[in-house]
């Protein structure tokens, strides 16, 4: 977790359809020429926030190669300027922002009041700390930087290796068996006792949930705490949880 840096690839994806971003990072096909992949009419209309948070390319792969989902980057100022009711159909928000404005609150509290998807995945539990109402109503959960009366804060951990097991039956976890991963970890965490955990890892230094449904009682909501870098952006266990997320979002 580093705090406030602009990557390049932010700027790069800020007009540009999100393919072209994935090139980055996609091996070369064989004739040396990448295409994008041919979208299915009605294919779920995704648009994936980022900003205030460095990452790597790799991230963008994760919503390549399939017909069924239509991904637009948008950074942040720009990304929430809008009313995404119309024409967005999941919302994957993969920013690091602790304060959002008034109009940007009103903007994701009417999208998650009309019943759109939510995927709220890795740096981005750290988001909107000046607004409650998020956590309490939708993810579920957050990074907490600053110590309460308690004096506990959270704290994160590079490159450790997890073991991650399901939790229950769910259609997000569906087809995912006890996986590895090398990713970083968040520990001591904000959660609300209203979420449905879906995987868990025994890993001392993270939280037991890693992923978990959201109490929105409006939208569906899944948080994904796993995706900080390459490892787990190509883990292929993370890659189909991201995909389930979207899907089951979607109502699909
Ligand atoms: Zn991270």
């Amino acid at each position: 977790m580093h705090m406030q840096k602009i990557a390049l690839p932010l700027i790069l994806s800020l007009l540009i359809p999100f393919g072209v971003c994935a090139a980055e990072s996609a091996a070369p096909p064989a004739d040396g020429v990448w295409r994008d992949t041919p979208r299915a009419k009605d294919a779920i209309r995704v648009l994936v926030v980022t900003g205030g948070h460095e990452h790597d390319t790799s991230f963008y792969s994760i919503f390549e190669g399939y017909p069924d989902i239509a991904a637009t980057v948008r950074p942040h100022p720009a990304a929430l300027m809008r009313d995404l009711r119309k024409g967005i159909q999941v919302l994957v928000l993969y920013d690091m922002v602790r304060d959002i404005e008034p109009e940007k609150q009103k903007v994701l509290q009417q999208f998650a009041e009309a019943g759109k998807g939510i995927v709220v995945m890795h740096h981005a539990l750290a988001d909107y700390l000046n607004w409650p109402w998020w956590a309490q109503n939708v993810s579920g959960a957050h990074y907490v930087f600053d110590p309460g009366p308690d004096g506990k804060k959270s704290s994160y951990k590079h490159d450790e290796i997890l073991d991650v097991r399901p939790v229950g039956q769910h259609p997000v976890i569906d087809g995912i068996g006890p996986f590895k991963i090398l990713d970083e970890t968040y520990k001591d965490m904000w959660f609300s006792p209203k979420i449905q955990v879906l995987l868990q890892t025994d890993n001392p230094t993270s939280d037991e949930p890693v992923a978990w449904i959201g109490p929105c009682t409006t939208s569906r909501t899944v948080c994904i705490q796993l995706g900080h870098d390459r490892n787990a952006h190509g883990n292929p266990a993370f890659r189909k949880l991201v995909r389930n997320a979207i899907l089951w979002t979607a109502g699909k």
